[in-house]
């Protein structure tokens, strides 16, 4: 579930408290904690990143942010 984001924060990052992990995709950091990871998973930025990563192709940005 979690595959293919989230490794673990830069150490500077972790001790500064900002979190123990990181989205590759969205290039944030995260608490490891389960449920902040799955609030960050169904984040649409997050799944805007997971599309275009995953289909391959970049598919058209529809900007439905309003
Ligand atoms: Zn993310």
């Amino acid at each position: 579930m979690f595959k293919g984001w989230l490794c673990k924060a830069p150490q500077d990052l972790i001790l500064s408290g900002q979190g123990e992990a990181y989205c590759k995709w969205c290039q944030v950091t995260l608490h490891a904690q389960k449920h902040d990871l799955k609030v960050h998973c169904s984040r649409r930025i997050h799944q805007n990143k997971a599309t275009s990563l995953t289909s391959g192709k970049q598919e058209k940005l529809i900007d439905t942010g309003k």
